[in-house]
């Protein structure tokens, strides 16, 4: 006798399985963590680029600052000539003086320009740290989802496992050609392998039998293993 009973009972296991590996395929943390990571590569990159313009603004002021400390420093040294009491003759002096003067004119000039300079990395400094800000966040949050998948695998991991058990104690109390053949049949169709004869419908693929096919079904003696010839899944009758 072949127990239907029993390989219907190894389908639905089957089924459960199969729906608990496609759920733990598709935790809605996996979505989370690409858009996360997504974004996160969109955000590295425009922090690297804002990071060049605030690089590029930073050497532009280093180098009027330097420049304005070689005028001050030249102005010093003309400063000190002009009190050195070394120099007497007037036009010189004069000369001197209309030097340090212009001196600090392009002194001025020059810590302006810095200052300009300045005035402009400062908003740069706001998009970094507005960046950095929003990248913590998203750190965090990937942190999280992280976790709660690992969480969610673990879980379906765990219900695989419970599934897969009574799986296998239910099929050893089963024929093993029985078995066989449903395994066989399952990987031709690539799921459900086992379907039961409603009425005159195979409730597999939903398809009604012929009247003559109904016949040659209901005429095979309890034991033997019949199937439905369009789909051809074993029929439970
Ligand atoms: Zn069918």
């Amino acid at each position: 006798m072949i127990d239907f009973g029993v390989l219907l009972d190894v389908q639905d296991h089957d089924t459960r399985a199969e729906q608990v590996r496609h759920r733990r395929a598709s935790l809605p943390q996996r979505n989370e963590l690409a858009r996360i990571g997504a974004e996160l590569a969109t955000l590295e990159t425009a922090e690297a680029e804002v990071s060049a313009r605030r690089h590029e603004l930073a050497r532009q002021e280093k180098r009027f600052e330097d420049e304005a400390a070689l005028v001050e420093a030249k102005a010093a040294s003309e400063n000190r000539r002009l009190y050195s009491g070394e120099i007497t003759n007037p036009k010189e002096l004069q000369a001197i003086e209309v030097e340090i003067a212009s001196l600090k004119r392009r002194q001025t000039e020059l810590e302006d320009e810095a200052i300009l300079l300045m005035e402009q990395i400062e908003p740069v400094d706001g998009e970094l740290a507005a960046l950095d800000d929003r990248m913590a966040a998203l750190r965090t949050a990937q942190t999280a989802a992280t976790e709660e998948l690992a969480a969610a695998e673990a879980e379906a991991d765990a219900e695989l496992v419970t599934v897969l058990d009574e799986r296998a104690a239910l099929a050893t109390s089963l024929d093993a050609d029985l078995l066989a053949t449903y395994e066989r049949v399952q990987a031709q169709l690539r799921g459900v392998a086992v379907s039961r004869l409603v009425g005159n419908t195979c409730d597999g693929c939903h398809l009604a039998l012929s009247a003559v096919e109904l016949d040659r079904v209901k005429r095979e003696p309890p034991g033997v293993l019949v199937y439905h010839e369009e789909c051809g899944r074993i029929l439970v009758r």
